[in-house]
């Protein structure tokens, strides 16, 4: 720990101990869960309850009404990734460096589309969903840096992209962050609470007659032209299955060499007023992420709280044999919790002095370029996949549901040329070199393991 640092404020309320995201504070009520009554016979069954598996489950309940679907959640709806993000709504895919105005454009395409129907989806059904459209910042932290954003951003808005680079007075009316000299704004980025609207969507398609089952993890699954899939409490028969499971999909038997379950910590401040983090330095900005290895990133909910994570080797945790329940949360994390409320004073140091209401701990789903697959596998052209966002899938696994319907409904056209589609992911080694591997490079070096494509 940083001596420097003043001590803890106390705590405001019980969720610094809950492990709890404030995603959920106001969040609709849950509804009753059912867990799966028995054996049952389906056209598509969806395994895992986040973005990937409920956007799945709307576009092809609203494509094919007459399908059976159901829907497997090991715990409630939103328990994962989707419930306990950083909320920031952003365009691109990570791990994709676009160099070609064709290929970008593209990716900005399919991404804004993706912003653009989270939106269209919660209009259309009048979802009682806390989001906006505020714009993101991607702040660089020195000179040299910020002059090569600045010719990027350029570039992209000669190609249609309509992103702009903020330096001084205008970066500061945004953002004044110690040590951010001037930042990429796109403008079309924003914010979203993932459990709102989740939330909301299953009222959606329940309506539709989809068959959500919580409590129901799945334990195994077996292939053939119906997929037999696993639960304690009975079996699905599916002609199709969908793994909407990201990060804990290795444990399903998928991807056990591709995608690695990293565990990543955030906290969050007391809520404040407008005023007061305009006198901190946060202005007119939903959310922003810095230009280093260990990303640090910040959004700020509309109820004036600010959650903050990454930064550093200790906002991440990769545990021995792809587990993917953090043991003890959160106190076994106090190092990491640490580690981010310190990058935060270094940033906004009058934040330091705010009181954490809440620290929690979510399952990221990496690659080793970072760069996410969707897709179909499987001799019978049966099972759909999209996985591996690295911590960029607020947009992304809510698209997902759109490829994989495309994808279901034979028409693989629109997705074809995306980086995501049917990506080959590369080889992560099994252990014990995963997490020695691990251990090393991240402690040598600072960074995070990763491959360029
Ligand atoms: C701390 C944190 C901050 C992040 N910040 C951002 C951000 O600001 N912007 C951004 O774009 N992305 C961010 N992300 C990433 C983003 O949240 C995820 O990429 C996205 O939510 C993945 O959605 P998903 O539905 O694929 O997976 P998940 O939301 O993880 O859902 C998978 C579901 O499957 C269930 N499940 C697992 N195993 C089984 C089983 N055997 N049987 C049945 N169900 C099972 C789980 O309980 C879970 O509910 C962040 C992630 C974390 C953890």
């Amino acid at each position: 720990m940083n001596p420097a640092l003043p001590a803890l404020p106390a705590a405001i309320d019980l969720n610094i101990d809950a492990n709890r995201s404030p995603w959920l504070d106001g969040a609709p009520e849950p509804a009753a869960a059912r867990t799966l009554p028995g054996d049952v016979t389906a056209d598509v069954a969806i395994i895992g309850g986040g973005f990937t598996g409920v956007s799945t489950a709307y576009h092809l309940s609203e494509r094919f009404p007459d399908k059976k679907i159901v829907l497997l959640e090991a715990r409630q709806l939103a328990n994962g990734a989707s419930g306990r993000n950083g909320g920031m709504m952003l365009n691109w895919i990570n791990g994709v460096d676009c160099k070609d105005p064709e290929g970008t454009q593209r990716v900005f395409k399919a991404t804004r589309g993706g912003i653009d129907l989270i939106e269209q989806i919660i209009k259309k059904h009048s979802l009682k969903v806390r989001y906006n459209r505020d714009g993101c910042l991607e702040v660089c932290t020195d000179n040299q840096r910020a002059e090569h954003a600045h010719a990027r951003a350029e570039k992209l808005a000669s190609w249609g992209i309509p992103v702009r680079y903020l330096g001084g007075e205008a970066f500061r009316e945004r953002l004044t962050l110690q040590g951010g000299v001037g930042g990429i704004l796109d403008p079309t980025a924003g914010q979203l609470n993932g459990v709102d609207l989740i939330r909301g969507m299953r009222g959606v398609l329940e309506s539709r007659g989809v068959e959500i089952y919580e409590h129901t993890p799945v334990l195994s699954i077996s292939e053939g032209a119906a997929c037999s899939v696993v639960t304690p409490s009975g079996t699905v028969r599916a002609r199709a299955i969908v793994l909407g499971t990201n990060g804990y999909t290795p444990k399903l038997g998928y991807f056990k060499n591709n995608v690695f379950p990293l565990h990543s910590h955030m906290i969050a401040t007391e809520p404040l007023s407008p005023e007061a983090w305009a006198r901190i330095g946060w202005k007119n900005i939903a959310g922003f992420s810095d230009d280093l290895d260990r990303i640090a990133y910040g959004s700020l909910t509309p109820s004036g709280s600010l959650l903050f994570g990454g930064g550093s080797n200790a906002a991440y945790n990769y545990l021995y044999g792809n587990k993917t329940a953090y043991p003890g949360t959160p106190n076994s994390a106090e190092a990491s919790f640490q580690a981010i409320r310190e990058r935060l004073g270094a940033y906004l140091p009058d934040a330091l002095n705010l009181k954490i209401s809440h620290r929690w701990t979510g399952t990221l789903g990496i690659t080793m370029a970072r760069v996410c697959s969707m897709g179909v596998r499987g001799e019978h052209k049966n099972v759909y996949y999209a996985v591996g966002y690295s911590g960029h899938g607020v947009t992304l696994a809510n698209l997902a549901g759109q490829v994989l319907c495309d994808l279901y409904s034979d028409n693989h056209e629109p997705w074809q040329k995306l980086p995501f589609y049917q990506r080959n992911m590369a080889y992560i080694p099994p252990e014990p070199l995963r997490w020695v591997g691990y251990q090393l490079f991240t402690r040598l070096t600072g960074r995070s393991p990763r491959k360029v494509e």
